[in-house]
């Protein structure tokens, strides 16, 4: 099937007379027999999307005030806020939650605002954090959720710096970049598969990387940007902290930033240039425009010391962040055993630092030590007790010890904490039919399934409940 149709703006033509009134996003797949989802079902819910994308307010195309660029938009500013309602908690606890320094949050939020004061969509309910994550990398939800992670805190030196970071991301948003793919995404998948089943997809992803050890958390969700997206979003965060009052300098500095990292340490940065791609070009293009458009604004502030100042419990464990960072680069290498010798020394010279606990316990259960991968989750429990994901990591570790029971409390005080993410009940299913309480068990799966019908455990389930006689087993062809 090509994509060409549906690429550019008018994509979403509805054939004459298949107007259907359905909302495929609340109706979802699953009315029909749980067991397989037929090409009806599929038909039926790209003719309700693209019936709304005809009918609807602010879909198709549209040209955006901020850029003037004509874009293909099936997505409104309320979903926009849905969206990163529901999505920004599970990536925020994934990456570790925010940094227990209130003074260093509420500095970033208070950059992060003066900023968002200026942009073109300047009621966007925008907030702003540092994540407890090591890896170098910064990123934005749809409607202004904003994460900066520590590895990136302490790569940057000067507030000007986190200036343009936070204007990059704040171009993203005023763009609408993230809501221009998903606009795109959603008519090639409709065309596919359905719509609802699309979104299942790319949660069941996010879950599935979520509750598993990947190390990497919840990025499947996020959006992976084109370099043009890059272009505009630096030119849109250039003309933002000119405006909040900062030199064109600082964007120019991160670049370098950025480029000097991707030589010295490009395993750091992978992460970083897969959401955003980087490019010598970015580098020169910033001093193209401090040199030209932004000479005037040149030579104001960078207030260096008060971002030093700001960011100094991160640099007094600045030894133990890089050795996470190493960590993390030999788990992505499928190499715990090296990765727990540096974890090692990271927690010798940071003890509590919840992110090294929960990577240590990852590490364990890569290493198929089970009860003490569960120690070092619990201890990162008790180290911030307000965050989800030490339960659910937790949870994982006493499920795979076979410790059905205490796993299982895990799971619930996840679910109460962190509502929302599907995985829950098949884990719980899981602990159930551990128990030998099939009964429940089977109201969990049932649950999951509904909830994920192409999700990472689909096939697990189904092959249970087709074996205790819940389900026909599905004929393939249809
Ligand atoms: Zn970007």
């Amino acid at each position: 099937m090509s994509t060409r149709a549906h690429s550019g703006c008018g994509g979403a033509t509805v054939p004459a007379g298949e107007t259907g009134g359905r909302n495929a996003l609340a109706n979802g797949l699953y009315g029909g027999s749980i067991g397989h989802m037929g090409k009806e079902v599929t038909r039926r819910d790209f003719v309700a999307i693209a019936g709304a994308a005809a009918a609807g307010v602010a879909a198709g195309c549209a040209t955006n005030p901020t850029t003037g660029r004509t874009q293909f938009m099936l997505v409104s500013e309320a979903q926009e806020v849905d969206l990163d309602r529901k999505a920004a908690p599970h990536q925020f606890s994934a990456d570790y939650g925010p940094v227990q320094d209130p003074g260093l949050n509420s500095y970033v939020g208070e950059v992060g605002m003066k900023l968002a004061a200026v942009t073109h969509r300047p009621a966007m309910p925008y907030s702003f954090r540092v994540l407890n994550s090591v890896v170098v990398n910064g990123y934005t939800f749809p409607a202004g959720s904003v994460g900066l992670n520590r590895g990136l805190m302490v790569a940057m030196g000067s507030e000007a710096e986190l200036a343009a970071v936070l204007g990059h991301e704040l171009g993203h948003v005023n763009a609408r970049h993230a809501a221009e793919r998903m606009s795109k995404n959603m008519v090639a998948m409709a065309m596919v598969t359905g719509i609802a089943l699309y979104v299942q997809k790319e949660n069941s992803e996010y879950a599935a990387l979520a509750a598993g050890l990947g190390g990497l958390g919840a990025n499947a969700l996020l959006c992976r940007y084109s370099r043009d997206d890059e272009r505009e979003a630096d030119a849109l965060g250039m003309e933002y902290m000119s405006r909040a009052g900062y030199g064109p300098e600082g964007m120019v500095s991160l670049m370098d930033v950025f480029r000097n990292l991707h030589r010295s340490k490009p395993s750091a940065v992978d992460l970083l240039f897969s959401t955003h791609p980087m490019s010598d070009e970015r580098y020169e293009t910033a001093c193209r425009l401090a040199a030209g458009e932004y000479a005037a604004a040149r030579g104001r502030a960078d207030s260096r010391d008060r971002y030093l100042d700001r960011i100094g419990g991160l640099l007094r464990i600045r030894g133990a962040i890089e050795e996470m960072q190493n960590a993390q680069a030999l788990l992505m290498k499928k190499k715990p055993a090296e990765a727990e010798a540096r974890l090692k020394s990271a927690l010798r010279q940071a003890p509590d630092d919840y992110a090294g606990l929960l990577m240590m316990a990852k590490c364990c259960m890569a290493q198929n030590r089970a009860d003490e991968a569960a120690r070092y989750a619990d201890r990162a429990k008790s180290v911030y007790p307000s965050e989800a994901h030490a339960l659910q990591v937790s949870g994982f570790a006493k499920l795979s010890g076979g410790r059905f029971d205490a796993a299982m409390v895990e799971f619930e005080a996840y679910e109460t904490k962190l509502p929302g993410n599907e995985n829950t009940a098949f884990f719980l299913g899981r602990c159930l039919e551990g128990m030998g309480r099939r009964q429940e068990c089977v109201a969990e799966y049932i649950r999951y399934r509904k909830q994920a019908p192409a999700g990472a455990y689909a096939g697990y389930v189904q092959n249970r409940l087709v074996e205790w006689g819940y389900l026909k087993p599905v004929s393939k062809g249809r």
